[in-house]
């Protein structure tokens, strides 16, 4: 399996800011990893271009479940395809929070996205209060659960656990906890989809950065990051994609 070093902007980043993806593929250009870069849907298309031909995939933040139609203000599945992004983040806790996603919508967006041609990266992870409450194990299950498409497999799939409280804070589970999240959910992903679930790529999210990088991709069934802060600067960005 290719391991995946995946940064998410967020609401970061402006025409000025392509130039740290060119600095990032001039000094990765054959990267042991797949790396990718999900920009504001605003770079999407400039990003593309401005990468093609190079080992670095772009993908989206976010897409709606339909694939056109009167939703003024968001964006399908197709366009972000036809803006030569190859994945998209789904199901982020900051859309849950901010946007009341919820698993049976990420499910409708992350079966567009397949339709479309697109790589889903299915974000889940649990609230301080959560594991607090011993819930981490049941909450990540039925995220899971509720948000995987039937018949996904190794190609089709991306899984980004990210503990909410970790996301932004410089606070990182101890590589324990990671470890028992990551293999329940292979063990848990084998009983929904197969032996399909062994490829699936599992990413770690929450304050990821180029110091506690290695350690965390040592980790069992921890098969890249979904980095956010760290993943705006290309020295950074290729710090931990070196790492993998
Ligand atoms: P940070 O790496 O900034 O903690 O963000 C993680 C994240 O939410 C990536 O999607």
């Amino acid at each position: 399996m290719r391991k995946l070093a995946a940064g998410n902007w967020k609401m970061n980043g402006n025409a000025a800011a392509l130039a740290e993806l060119t600095a990032l593929t001039e000094a990765h250009p054959a990267p042991a990893c797949d790396m990718l870069i999900c920009p504001p849907a605003t770079l999407i298309a400039q990003a593309a271009w401005a990468t093609k031909g190079t080992r670095l995939a772009i993908g989206g933040q976010d897409c709606h479940p339909k694939a056109s139609g009167a939703h003024t203000g968001d964006i399908s599945a197709a366009m972000l395809k036809d803006a030569c992004a190859s994945y998209v983040i789904l199901g982020h806790s900051e859309r849950r929070a901010d946007h009341g996603e919820t698993d049976e919508l990420v499910l409708a967006k992350a079966l567009a996205a397949v339709e479309a041609g697109l790589v889903p990266v299915v974000c889940l992870g649990e609230t301080e209060a959560q594991r607090d409450a011993g819930q981490t194990l049941a909450v990540i299950g039925e995220q899971l659960a509720g948000s995987v498409p039937a018949g996904s497999t190794a190609a089709t799939l991306v899984i980004a656990y990210e503990p909410v409280w970790a996301i932004g804070t410089g606070r990182t589970p101890t590589l324990d906890q990671i470890a028992e999240v990551h293999s329940f959910l292979r063990v848990s992903l084998m009983k929904q989809i197969g032996g399909e679930a062994a490829g699936v790529r599992l990413l770690y999210g929450g304050s990821v950065k180029p110091s506690n990088a290695a350690e965390i991709f040592a980790v069992g069934h921890v098969d890249g990051a979904l980095v956010g802060g760290a993943s705006l600067k290309a020295a950074d960005f290729g710090a931990i994609v070196a790492a993998l």
